[in-house]
């Protein structure tokens, strides 16, 4: 059996922002040259998402306005009562904080216009993406 994990650190620049990670993960995953077997990414984190969809740039630019539509900041959150980020704790809820992913014959297996999206909701800040190997 092998397994590794490390921490990807990964600097964000807006208040709400769409970020193309995929390179960054393939690049993790090469350095440990794993063969088969399931790939966990996990943010600790309770204001950023990640997903898996395609990144053409006007696409990125539509899931960003999404995420400001669906829960706007601007709106009336208990939450802000000790804080001021109930909008991006929500949109975490939503899109979610991990993925599993296949690691098969060395490749991380996504589809041809998959790729591994950040959705930053309360930067910049600095995010930690652990990645977790299990497998041969
Ligand atoms: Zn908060």
């Amino acid at each position: 059996m092998s397994f590794f994990a490390e921490e990807l650190s990964i600097s964000t620049n807006g208040k709400t922002e769409v970020i193309d990670i995929t390179d960054m993960v393939i690049k993790i995953i090469e350095k440990h040259n794993p063969m088969n077997g399931i790939l966990a990414l996990n943010l600790r984190h309770t204001t950023c998402a990640i997903t898996i969809n395609e990144a053409e740039p006007n696409l990125m630019r539509d899931i960003k306005e999404k995420l400001l539509n669906l829960v706007p900041e601007d709106k009336t959150y208990y939450h802000n009562r000790i804080d001021t980020n109930a909008h991006a704790h929500l949109r975490t809820v939503i899109f979610g904080e991990s993925k599993v992913l296949p690691i098969i014959n060395g490749k991380l297996f996504l589809g041809t216009w998959q790729r591994i999206l950040l959705l930053e909701s309360d930067g910049p800040r600095i995010r930690h993406l652990m990645i977790t190997f299990v497998g041969e």
